[in-house]
């Protein structure tokens, strides 16, 4: 769909919605905030919050770590890339205590690494391209954690393929570790539903680990010894990390603690 097709569709979801413009709509707003303001509750304003949080981050970072955010802008050395889930509760800069310049991070849904695929999947080729031949990183992090929503997604996904609901793209997207699916289903059929989602969500950072090595250019930085790939798991239920070195010539390994 080409961006002015998409714009006509927009506005005709919103033709057709109830009139809330005008005066109806400012009663409307009037009445919500007077009963906010009785209930003692306030709606957040998106532009409040955003603006806020910048003021904050510029008084108590930015101006007082004048030096680093000086060096910063003339480039960066991160030693670490990092692969997490676009969750809310796994930002990796806040659990790992990375500061700024210290980590090149890509997350998305399950944080998962596809095989190198130029056409399918650039976006992701494209960030490990420049984090391990622009950036030079010594290592490639991939994060798994607890209750992960994309993990349950795939889990989900009947054995015959089928849809299940109306997540088109997630089922697609978290497919990539289908073959840590297969092996949990097969290893650990006796456990629960949430048991096996545990697991998967361990097992599919060692499928994630082993796509990484399907990068012509990650493979010969860990040939050289440049460049290390260690799978990581927050769990945020009981506030604990897991951490372990993928090697490539035993993989799949068992977990250290
Ligand atoms: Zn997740």
């Amino acid at each position: 769909m080409a961006y002015e097709e998409a714009i006509a569709q927009l506005s005709k979801l919103l033709s057709e919605k109830p009139d809330l413009k005008g005066m109806a709509g400012a009663k409307i707003k009037q009445i919500t905030a007077e009963l906010e303001k009785a209930a003692g509750s306030k709606q957040l304003d998106p532009v409040e919050r955003i603006q806020t949080g910048f003021v904050h981050f510029k008084t108590e970072k930015f101006e007082r770590h004048v030096d680093l955010y000086g060096k910063l802008a003339t480039g960066q050395t991160p030693k670490f890339m990092v692969f997490a889930c676009s969750d809310s509760r796994v930002c990796p800069s806040h659990i790992l205590n990375f500061q700024p310049g210290e980590a090149f991070v890509v997350r998305n849904v399950a944080n998962m690494v596809p095989s190198c695929n130029k056409t399918h999947y650039s976006s992701v080729g494209a960030a490990v391209e420049y984090a391990v031949l622009r950036l030079r990183v010594e290592n490639i992090v991939v994060m798994g954690h607890s209750r992960c929503g994309g993990i349950k997604g795939l889990m989900s996904i009947p054995d015959d393929g089928g849809r299940d609901g109306d997540d088109e793209f997630v089922e697609s997207w978290v497919k990539i570790c289908a073959p840590a699916k297969a092996k949990v289903k097969s290893a650990h059929s006796d456990l629960s539903f949430a048991e096996q989602c545990k697991v998967l969500e361990k097992e599919a950072v060692n499928v994630s680990l082993g796509n990484l090595l399907t990068y012509p250019f990650v493979r010969e930085a860990v040939a050289n010894n440049t460049l290390s790939l260690q799978g990581g798991y927050y769990d945020f239920v009981n506030g604990s990390f897991q951490f372990w070195h993928f090697d490539f010539n035993t993989a799949p390994k068992l977990y250290a603690s």
